[in-house]
């Protein structure tokens, strides 16, 4: 694994978190450092900064790809900048944490990421009762077809992605909405709350104070 950051504390909290998990962790703490050893030994995964010396994270990750790198990358990226995410995503990552983040959610989403790497990721996505097939959209409930709309489905995937945690308000916001000026955090509790009705109230629970989770399966 090769872990891109170039502020030293850092680099060494996410090389110490990572290695706890059992991975093997290279560092780099330039563009161009990074780009070299991306592109030259076979990581499995790359964690990857975008404010970096020498050269940034977005240009090191386009290069990758324009060379044909297919190595899974997750970026870190400043906090409340959806455009740096959109643009990274574009770019090729394959996906993203924002600064500041807790070490125990970097580790699961590269956890996640290898997991994806290795093919068993399932189209498919289940919750109790609840199954989402995200190659057509389509969801059931105990077996029978749930109509959702666009929005109401980009939520419930997005719960259903992240059904291990607490997803925020904004977090919701900001999956749901690609534009800053369409952003209405009233229009996510609208949306949960027709999810709610089409689904049952149990089958999403708000913390308050801090967002939604999917109810426990039963
Ligand atoms: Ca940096």
């Amino acid at each position: 694994m090769l872990v891109v950051e170039d502020e030293p504390r850092i680099a060494a909290a996410l090389a110490e978190a990572l290695e706890g998990a059992g991975y093997a962790v290279d560092r780099a703490a330039d563009g161009e450092q990074a780009e070299f050893l991306g592109a030259t030994e076979p990581y499995d995964a790359i964690v990857l900064d975008l404010g970096l010396p020498r050269l940034d994270g977005m240009s090191v990750l386009r290069r990758w790809r324009a060379a044909g790198i297919t190595t899974p990358v997750l970026i870190l990226t400043a906090r409340g900048s959806w455009r740096e995410r959109v643009e990274g995503i574009d770019a090729g990552a394959d996906d993203y944490l924002v600064k500041p983040f807790a070490m125990e959610e970097l580790v699961a989403r590269v956890r996640a990421l290898l997991r994806r790497a290795a093919g068993r990721a399932s189209p498919v996505l289940r919750h109790g009762a609840l199954e989402l097939d995200t190659r057509n959209a389509r969801l059931t409930l105990d077996g029978a077809p749930v109509p959702l709309t666009a929005l109401e489905y980009r939520i419930l995937a997005f719960l259903m992605h992240h059904a291990d945690r607490v997803v925020s308000q904004h977090e919701l916001t900001e999956h749901v909405y690609a534009q800053d000026f369409e952003r209405d955090s009233n229009t996510i509790e609208v949306l949960i709350g027709r999810l709610r009705r089409k689904l049952g109230r149990e089958r999403i629970v708000t913390i308050r104070g801090l967002g939604y989770r999917l109810g426990a399966p039963s």
